[in-house]
């Protein structure tokens, strides 16, 4: 177990495995892409398995694989498969925009996967084509299926809410009547804002607080049958996020709220983030990075665990009211 300067267990480490993307979400990166990392830039699999394996020496038990799309890095599941093996590792998840999923749900099952958050921010067609650009409802929609069938529950929907997108949200709710998915709803971060790039011109008075969101959810779930929205106890649905969730008395499914913006889970923060190439971040809202490529890739035991022992004790306590980064959300993973 490692606990640090203020007492918080970092028992997490998100991954990001690539920054590259089928799809072009409006609040994640620009039309054209973003100027890729070349592929000698990025660790490998083996290079990953090697952090990964210095990490669970020192209290990291759950993995989240990350990007870009996870999906698109070719041979993705042999890397899961790679972390299954390394002891200490209890859980390993992924987020997706699904549109890979059914195609490669099989392998993944077989590597070892636990667990798959996907993100589905409408359930209009023509909306979800506008915010990603390039994607189909039907594609996301498929993905919860496979997901359910497979077995890597709970199945979790990420939803980023956007006030100008007017999102029919309790749409959502309705989908969890009678499916064992855990709808969560998240709040939009004008992430990568030093970079120039804002979504589609949406600020931060287009994050809806998720107190009035809560509020919304609850006044239309009861007009539209779904009875009382209950609080749930912490721990009720299995996961290592800060998700507040919650129950429609007449649902299976649950749902959550993850304040990102309102009010930051600072205080409970459990995690680490690896980009892609091999940059190790304290704290998703600081810029502040270990650079441990060449220690990886040198296979320096000592050099790479001092990298991580520094991120970990340099970790800050909040995020001191910034709420942008010069890398976009695909560089860093979410
Ligand atoms: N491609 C995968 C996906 O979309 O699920 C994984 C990477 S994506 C960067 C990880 C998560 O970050 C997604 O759930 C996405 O909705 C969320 N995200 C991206 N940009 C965001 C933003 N500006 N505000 C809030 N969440 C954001
Ligand atoms: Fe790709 Fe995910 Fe970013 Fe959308 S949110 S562009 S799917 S990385
Ligand atoms: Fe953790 Fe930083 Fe996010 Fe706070 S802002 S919860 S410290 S990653």
């Amino acid at each position: 177990m490692s606990n640090d300067q203020f007492g918080r267990n970092i028992d997490y480490l998100r991954i990001s495995v690539t920054d590259r993307c089928n799809y072009r979400c409006r609040y994640c990166m620009p039309e054209e892409g973003i100027k890729l990392l070349a592929h000698d830039k990025m660790l490998t699999f083996e290079d990953i398995e090697f952090f990964v394996k210095i990490a669970a020496e020192h209290g990291i038990k759950n993995i989240r694989l990350t990007g870009g799309e996870p999906l698109v890095r070719p041979k993705f599941p042999d890397l899961v498969a790679k972390i299954r093996a390394i002891d200490g590792i209890e859980d390993i998840s992924i987020t997706t925009n699904g549109a890979l999923l059914p195609k490669f749900a099989p392998a993944l099952k077989e590597a070892g996967l636990n667990r798959v958050n996907i993100s589905l921010d409408t359930l209009d067609e023509e909306t979800f084509h506008y915010i990603t650009r390039c994607g189909h409802l039907s594609e996301a929609l498929a993905s919860i299926d496979t997901a359910i069938e497979y077995g890597f529950t709970p199945v979790k929907i990420n939803t980023v809410v956007v006030r100008s997108l007017k999102q029919n949200l309790i749409d959502y709710a309705k989908l969890a009547v009678d499916r064992p998915l855990s709808i969560r709803f998240i709040e939009y971060m004008p992430v990568g804002d030093s970079a120039g790039f804002e979504g589609d011109g949406w600020t931060l008075d287009d994050t809806i607080p998720s107190a009035e969101l809560i509020e919304q959810i609850r006044k239309e779930g009861k007009e539209a049958g779904l009875g009382e929205l209950v609080a749930l106890e912490k721990g009720a649905v299995y996961g290592h996020g800060p998700a507040s969730y919650y129950k429609f008395e007449n649902s299976v499914g649950t749902i959550g709220f993850i304040n990102a913006l309102s009010n930051h889970f600072c205080s409970s923060c459990n995690r680490l983030r690896l980009t892609s190439e091999g940059a190790l971040r304290p704290c998703l809202f600081s810029d502040h990075e270990y650079d441990l490529r060449e220690a990886i890739r040198a296979r320096d035991v000592e050099k790479t665990t001092e990298g991580f022992m520094q991120a970990l004790k340099t970790k800050p306590q909040s995020h001191q009211d910034r709420v942008g980064t010069n890398r976009m959300m695909s560089q860093i993973g979410g």
